[in-house]
């Protein structure tokens, strides 16, 4: 299978269900694995688990995608994915096996302006949350009730798959959320859910989709104290990673998929040779790689939907959020989704959020004129006006979001289809299953479990013999970590 997709997974229920894998059946093979996000560094982590070496290439000047992370004044802050859920098994699992990594609790706290009130969900207080759904017709309760049991029932049900996207898309007649609920419910809840978990408006969500958002909102939320970054160094030891080198090409030999073309730090053209190639970028860069192998391949994966997302952390001399409302969500009207404390001991740093619709026009992300936008909007609610701002630091993020592809569950069994026509090849990333952190490990968990270790034994030997001549010539200069795993 080209990702691994299983119908039959299901999801573990706690950390003492994930059995760390005791079969080393891929000892001593090279696997180079393409992107130095989450769902590569997951990759990296369940290949070494079977005891294959790993190569992680990456051609940004760190690791981390769209989980990176910056410097914002003295500290190092995450500006893409932070928030680990109590559900996230695999991340946790993953975490726990590199150390000592504690998590700080985040929780959702989210508060929106109403009928000139402020309306605060937190998850600590789901009930008193549910108490203010007043007005929302019946019907759209119970649709939205059945869908949270279904997640609640079984956790795995948030991952996106095959025949339960085709079950959705049949229940709900090929509907977008915005068509398949009424106005009070998605302006009180769905919309702000779209938005955080895809940057998509509600008819830019398909029903057949709707699984993983619904289990967003069933999950509570921590962060690493050290932040992403301390997590990807800690994993970048098991790897060799080589940064700063693009991908430009896959080699294709005697039928399979035998190794990369590389443009290394050193601007320097090369080839090497690996017993399996994991490409764990998003889709689109997946498709642009597939271009000549497999360009029907390709054409589906340019037609998975990412929105863009900017971030602007401002840290503030004075705390700007109190302890009961830590973060205001904003309607559609506004290029500002939401702006939120950074953590719950940072009430002075600011993650402003700018996605949907109306963010989309936001190319260039000038902290300056960002700030000026957010502070106008967030002045009314939060101690900003008055409150010095330290330091700035804007990111935006194309793609950002995945909002998967229309129809996910043809996507899905397309891929599998390809899967026999390109050996050595395995695909994983945010599209698969879902686009949140914990998603992109059940994609590379699938993606690992399925590689056969006999399909591979053919091109080892002549394959180490080959990469070991190329590693004198491309990885001196962009090698950051020794070998391991
Ligand atoms: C602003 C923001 C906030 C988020 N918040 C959360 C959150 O709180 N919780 C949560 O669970 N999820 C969150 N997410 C989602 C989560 O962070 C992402 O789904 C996840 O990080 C995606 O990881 P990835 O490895 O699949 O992709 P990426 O992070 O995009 O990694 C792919 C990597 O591949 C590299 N690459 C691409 N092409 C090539 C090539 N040809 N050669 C070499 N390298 C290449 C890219 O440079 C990139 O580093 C958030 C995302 C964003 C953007």
């Amino acid at each position: 299978m080209l990702h691994g997709h299983t119908e039959q997974h299901t999801a573990p229920e706690t950390m003492r269900d994930i059995e760390p894998s005791t079969a080393r059946d891929l000892l001593g093979r090279r696997y180079a694995i393409v992107g130095g996000g989450l769902s590569g560094m997951a990759a990296a982590w369940y290949l070494q688990r079977r005891g294959a070496k790993t190569h992680i290439i990456e051609r940004d000047s760190a690791l981390g995608g769209r989980a990176g992370s910056e410097q914002l004044g003295e500290r190092v802050v995450t500006l893409g994915g932070k928030n680990i859920g109590r559900d996230y098994t695999r991340f946790r699992a993953f975490t726990q096996s590199l150390g000592e990594h504690p998590y700080e609790h985040f929780g959702i706290n989210s508060s929106r302006v109403l009928d000139g009130q402020i309306l605060t969900f937190d998850s600590g207080h789901r009930s008193r949350a549910l108490g203010q759904l007043r007005g929302i017709p019946a019907r759209d309760l119970a649709r939205l009730g059945r869908l949270a049991v279904a997640v609640r029932r079984n956790p795995s049900a948030r991952y996106l798959d095959e025949a339960r996207c085709r079950r959705l898309a049949r229940r709900y007649h090929g509907e977008s959320v915005q068509e398949a609920f009424g106005p009070r419910l998605r302006e009180l809840l769905l919309r702000s859910l779209t938005v955080r978990v895809s940057a998509a408006e509600p008819d830019e969500v398909p029903m057949a989709n709707i699984l993983p958002y619904v289990g967003m909102i069933l999950d509570s939320y921590d962060q690493l104290c050290g932040g992403m970054h301390e997590i990807l160094t800690a994993a970048a030891a098991h790897s060799r990673v080589r940064l700063q080198t693009e991908v430009r090409g896959l080699l294709f030999e005697s039928g399979r998929v035998c190794g990369l073309q590389l443009t290394t730090a050193a601007g320097e053209s090369v080839c090497e040779r690996f017993d399996g190639v994991i490409l764990a970028t998003h889709a689109h860069a997946a498709a642009r790689l597939l271009e000549c192998l497999a360009p029907q391949l390709a054409a589906l994966l340019e037609e998975v939907r990412y929105f863009p997302v900017t971030v602007l952390l401002a840290e503030y001399e004075r705390p700007v959020f109190d302890a009961r409302v830590r973060a205001i969500v904003f309607g559609a009207g506004e290029s500002l989704s939401n702006a939120g404390a950074y953590g719950r001991n940072d009430l002075n740093v600011v993650r402003y959020t700018f996605s949907g619709h109306k963010a989309r026009s936001l190319v260039e992300p000038d902290p300056e004129r960002l700030a000026s936008i957010a502070e106008s909007k967030l002045a009314s609610y939060a101690s900003v006006a008055g409150n010095r701002c330290r330091a700035l630091l804007a990111r935006r993020f194309s793609p950002g979001l995945c909002a998967y592809h229309p129809d996910q569950a043809s996507f899905l069994q397309a891929l599998d289809a390809a899967a026999p026509e390109l050996p050595g090849l395995t695909l994983t990333g945010d599209y698969l299953r879902g686009c949140s952190i914990e998603t992109c490990f059940a994609a590379a968990e699938e993606a690992v479990a399925a590689i056969d270790p006999s399909e591979h034994a053919a091109a080892v030997a002549p394959a180490e013999e080959q990469a070991s001549d190329r590693l004198a010539v491309g990885e001196a200069p962009q090698r950051v970590e020794g070998v391991g795993g």
